[in-house]
């Protein structure tokens, strides 16, 4: 269990608020939900304790019907209502009058940073995004700061997500679409594209994305780690390409790699690329 954290406040228990409680319960965490669908908190509580407890753990949880109760005693307040900017701007300053001065506040939205809300809230230094996935599926978690937010809120919030055996994807400035739903954004934009234009067939980008996924997975690869195979001078010429062909700037490869291809760092060919070969 993460040190500090040992109270967690959920705001808003649909889809995602429910797993974050599950997940938490099954490490030890003591849990206190609300949401403003009574019938369906009550429902969901009483289901939650009988499964926690046929699991043979403790059910630490409990269903509150205010704000001010819900985040009484809370170490890490997280909020996964519906995303809706202004219904975050709305709850957040409530959620920072109601909970103890040293709770962290986290949102789960997908898309909303939270230096878009903090300016409602005093205790800017205690605000991160943890934008999970599919808990119980894909057990990732992009984790975000706010302009102000301290580094001891950021570290704490990363050992939270540890001790759930969650990955924290550490997002190190602002970026809309944090991590893995940047990369989601750009495959998913693309193979849009290609069916929307009737260059290929959907069930054919899907056939050449799980054959292409299966090869990554097989060999432990990730994008840099292809690339750096293929050599960055090559990917270099090609994204050129591209860039020649649409002369849009957003095609434009970006200068670092440029310096890197410039500096003799091409990848696995020359030992050096976005990975050291040598020390092998
Ligand atoms: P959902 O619609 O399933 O759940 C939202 C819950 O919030 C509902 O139970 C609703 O009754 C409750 N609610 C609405 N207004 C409220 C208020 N003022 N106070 C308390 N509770 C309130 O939505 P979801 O899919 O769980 O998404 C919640 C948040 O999580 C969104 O910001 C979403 O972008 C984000 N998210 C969703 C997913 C996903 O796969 N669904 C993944 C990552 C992040």
């Amino acid at each position: 269990m993460g040190k500090e954290i040992k109270n967690i406040s959920i705001v808003g228990t649909g889809y995602l608020g429910k797993q974050i409680i599950e997940k938490s319960l099954l490490y030890n965490y003591s849990v206190k939900a609300f949401d403003i669908d009574r019938k369906d908190l009550d429902e969901f509580t009483d289901k939650m304790k009988k499964k926690i407890e046929d699991e043979g753990l403790k059910s630490n949880i409990s269903q509150y019907y205010t704000i001010k109760e819900v985040v009484q005693d809370a170490d890490l307040v997280i909020e996964a209502i519906p995303e809706k900017l202004e219904l975050k701007r709305e709850i957040f300053p409530k959620i920072d009058e109601a909970a103890p001065p040293n709770a962290i506040i986290a949102t789960n939205s997908s898309s909303i940073p939270v230096s878009k809300i903090e300016d409602v809230v005093k205790r800017k230094d205690k605000l991160l995004n943890i934008h999970f996935y599919d808990l119980f599926t894909l057990p990732l978690a992009d984790i975000m700061r706010g302009t102000q937010t301290s580094e001891e809120t950021f570290k704490a919030g990363k050992r939270w997500l540890e001790s759930i055996e969650i990955i924290p994807l550490e997002v190190k400035k602002e970026c809309y679409g944090f991590v893995l739903n940047r990369i989601w954004r750009a495959i998913k934009k693309d193979c849009l594209k290609i069916w929307a234009g009737d260059y290929a067939d959907f069930e054919t980008v899907d056939k050449a994305w799980t054959t292409f996924c299966q090869f990554f997975i097989k060999n432990e690869f990730g994008p840099f780690q292809w690339m750096d195979r293929i050599g960055l001078d090559v990917v270099y010429d090609i994204e050129m390409s591209y860039f020649k062909n649409s002369g849009n700037l957003d095609d434009k490869p970006p200068d670092a790699l440029k310096e890197l291809v410039e500096k003799g760092n091409k990848g696995v060919k020359t030992g050096k690329g976005f990975y050291n070969y040598n020390s092998k």
